[in-house]
């Protein structure tokens, strides 16, 4: 099956099937796996953080970092279409008793630095504290300008708050920029990074901080049962993932880009090419054509998607050149 619905799907490499099955661990609540301890603390150096911690999602990771750095009556700030706002069961509201205070995001996925002043809130008694500011970078496949971190960042200090980073595809962002993660990951106090997307590990993320931070999200990951003993078995497949996934993501990057190119080619897909960055390409179909019924097709033919009038297609290491001229041929055929 060639997989276009999320780069979730990626199947972990030999490599890391070969390292997770030699992987020495121990009992990671003691702080004994020795494989998760590798994996942190080359997480931290590679970022330019004090510290990390693995978890288990990047729902989790990110979860942690807004228990940590807020507390009861706090509010973050975030993009209405951010996925710890949007896509995370509202679990800092559910389980950290935070405020979202969600905001427009602009057509690059930023969001506008007059709207974030306007709703940071006064310190009255009517009033969430507003603490942290949350970005998303990529965000929807597109990646947040140097720039506007710079001046995010800037904002940010002047009034007091923190920033985090979602990065859950931060090294699609550093590789389309190509600068190193650490060089993004500076800007802000903390970050979330996801190794079971286009860096293939099957299972878990990261979260990034200083000391103080990481004790605290140590301490709420045990609470909502992300504690888990020999994790060095994950942990050595996220290993590779830092080390052997990352550049290879320039190939996910060249994939999308012909995917939509082709597709804007067939007659009734709208594509924006201008948003296609990294490795997703998203499309707009036409009335006249019956998408549900085309994948349908597709799918007898090897072909997963998402069927929707807003086509999302993500490119990953699953999906070759050849795969992706074959996929174009076979929607032709059909359209
Ligand atoms: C996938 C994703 C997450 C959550 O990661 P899970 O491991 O699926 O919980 C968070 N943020 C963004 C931007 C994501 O794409």
């Amino acid at each position: 099956m060639v997989d276009f619905r999320s780069d979730t799907v990626t199947q972990p490499t030999e490599a890391m099937r070969l390292a997770m099955s030699r992987a020495e661990v121990g009992d990671d609540v003691y702080g004994d796996d020795p494989t998760v301890n590798r994996l942190e603390a080359m997480a931290a150096e590679m970022l330019g953080f004090d510290a990390a911690l693995f978890t288990s999602s990047g729902t989790q990771a990110n979860l942690l970092a807004l228990m940590s750095h807020c507390e009861r009556g706090d509010e973050y700030i975030c993009g209405q279409q951010a996925h710890n706002y949007r896509f995370e069961g509202g679990g800092a509201a559910v389980l950290g008793s935070i405020q979202p205070q969600p905001l427009t995001n602009q057509a690059d996925g930023s969001i506008a630095l007059e709207d974030i002043v306007a709703a940071i809130k006064p310190d009255d008694i009517h009033y969430a504290r507003t603490k942290l500011l949350s970005l998303e970078n990529t965000i929807g496949g597109k990646v947040l300008p140097m720039s506007y971190l710079a001046d995010a960042q800037a904002l940010a200090f002047n009034h007091g708050l923190k920033m985090h980073l979602d990065g859950a595809r931060l090294a699609n962002a550093a590789v389309a920029l190509n600068l190193p993660m650490a060089q993004i990951a500076g800007h802000f106090d903390s970050l979330s990074l996801c190794l079971s997307k286009g860096l293939c590990a099957p299972v878990g993320s990261l979260l990034l901080g200083d000391d103080r931070l990481i004790a605290r999200a140590r301490r709420w990951r045990k609470m909502l049962g992300g504690g888990m003993r020999q994790a060095g078995v994950l942990a050595a497949a996220g290993i590779i993932a830092l080390e052997e996934q990352v550049s290879r993501l320039t190939d996910d990057h060249d994939n999308a880009a012909l995917l939509a190119r082709e597709l804007s080619q067939i007659e009734g897909f709208d594509v924006d090419l201008a948003s296609v960055q990294t490795n997703m390409v998203f499309a707009r179909v036409a009335e006249h054509i019956d998408i549900h019924a085309i994948a349908a097709e597709l799918k007898a033919q090897g072909f997963v998607l998402s069927a929707s009038k807003n086509l999302r297609l993500v490119t990953h290491k699953d999906i070759s050149r050849s795969d992706i001229e074959r996929f174009i041929l076979a929607l032709k055929a059909l359209c």
